[in-house]
């Protein structure tokens, strides 16, 4: 179940790639250091809005997505 990390919205279509209701990108969140000791664009978790590997900023908070719903929380 994809969750659009910018409004919350959750029933996308299949294969959808961004967000019908807010026109957000949806994806999952990465580590934007190339350098992560996790390797570039490493995976971590949607909620995270540091990387937890390097303390650099996570690719959410980077254009500026903020989990402000609490949606990550959930699943
Ligand atoms: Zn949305
Ligand atoms: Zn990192």
């Amino acid at each position: 179940m994809i969750t659009c990390p910018k409004c919350g919205f959750r029933d996308h279509v299949e294969g959808a790639g961004f967000c019908q209701n807010c026109g957000q990108q949806i994806g999952k969140n990465y580590c934007v250091n190339l350098k992560c000791p996790k390797g570039p664009n490493a995976d971590i978790p949607d909620s995270a809005l540091y990387c937890p590997y390097c303390g650099e900023k996570s690719y959410f908070s980077n254009i500026g997505i903020y989990p402000e719903f609490g949606v990550f929380l959930e699943e």
